[in-house]
């Protein structure tokens, strides 16, 4: 017998939690009636929802054994749901696909034929269209990409998705990557393994809102930079070196104005301009230093990446309590 856990973060997706979960069950109930060696278990996790995401959650786990759920005491970010529903998964293989059905269940005994002979061991899709999302947005996701792949050795993948199947294997190269700064997109790559890419056009929410603004999504690229690449701490002492030499040439010229041709420099208005402009770089390059400091400060606090405060086990073992203290049975009277 194989168990595949599905590992699915939640954030204030009340709406379409009820359609995820009719989809998921019938997709993985066809997979067992296809392949008898297969069973599931489903791991939602609640990402400090603060609409009924935890009380679906729970009716879920009343009706269906193999729901299993970890809810978290706030929200920590997609990430930490990831870190945590890998953590906890255990299965011999591990999906990670997101509530919204923009990752399709449908894709999921295509990716099962790609790992199970031992060929592959990741299944990913990779969208090859934006459909649905503004230009502006598609323009900058296109140039993150361009920018990262310049600068990191860690290749990203345009249009790469948080959508895997995986093997055991890989996921527990993936949880030995403890760090507290987590770049998901990154860590899948850096791993390496033999990684199959499904090519597919992207599809809309049938229901909810994204989480993502324009500038969270800039910030988390940004996130993205500085976890897999040292290039802007390399960048920001080139920036220095070419001050250094454009000061250097500038200082030639001027005493050779002043011995060759006795010519006068206007001194107030080029002294300010010299000011303004190293003294911004100066700042831009300290800033950029400061931020890594920031990342290594905080690593460094090793922090818990998510904190449970309900999970299914705890909520199945009150359950039970309740039900004992309601209907004692005779031997106890
Ligand atoms: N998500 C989460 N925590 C967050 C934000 C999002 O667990 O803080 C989940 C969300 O519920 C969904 C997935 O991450 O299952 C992707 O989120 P969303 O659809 O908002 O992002 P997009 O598809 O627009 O990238
Ligand atoms: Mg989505």
């Amino acid at each position: 017998m194989k168990l595949v856990s599905i590992v699915v973060p939640c954030y204030n997706e009340q709406e379409v939690l009820p359609m995820f979960y009719e989809e998921i069950t019938r997709v993985t109930d066809q997979m067992t009636r296809d392949n008898p060696e297969l069973t599931f278990e489903y791991l939602f996790i609640n990402d400090g929802s603060k609409d009924k995401t935890l009380e679906i959650f729970r009716s879920l786990a009343d009706k269906d054994k193999r729901v299993r759920y970890i809810s978290f005491s706030r929200n920590f970010g997609k990430e930490s749901g990831m870190y945590a529903g890998l953590k906890n998964a255990k299965g011999d293989y591990v999906v990670v696909m997101d509530a919204d059905l923009q990752h399709p269940p449908s894709f999921l005994p295509e990716m099962y034929s790609y790992v199970k002979d031992g060929q592959y061991d990741c299944a990913t899709t990779r969208r090859v269209s934006r459909k649905g999302e503004s230009k502006i947005r598609s323009w900058f996701a296109r140039k993150f990409y361009a920018i990262m792949n310049k600068i990191s050795q860690t290749e990203i993948v345009d249009g790469a998705q948080d959508f895997r199947f995986m093997t055991r294997q890989m996921v527990d190269a993936i949880l030995d990557m403890s760090e507290y700064n987590r770049f998901s997109k990154g860590i899948f790559s850096w791993v390496g393994f033999n990684v199959r890419y499904i090519e597919y056009e992207n599809v809309e929410r049938p229901a909810g809102t994204t989480s993502w603004s324009f500038w969270g999504l800039f910030k988390y690229s940004l996130e993205g930079i500085m976890a897999f690449s040292t290039a802007p701490l390399a960048i920001s002492s080139l920036l220095g070196i070419v001050s250094c030499i454009i000061a250097f040439i500038l200082m030639i010229v001027t005493v050779i104005k002043t011995i060759a041709f006795g010519e006068d420099v206007a001194g107030y208005p080029t002294t300010i301009c010299v000011i303004f402009l190293l003294s911004g770089l100066q700042l831009f390059c300290t800033g950029i230093l400061g931020q890594y400091l920031a990342k290594t400060y905080l690593e460094t606090k090793k922090r818990p990446i998510y904190i449970a405060q309900e999970t299914d086990e705890l909520y199945r073992s009150r359950k039970n309590e309740k039900n004992e203290e309601e209907s004692p049975s005779d031997d106890d009277n």
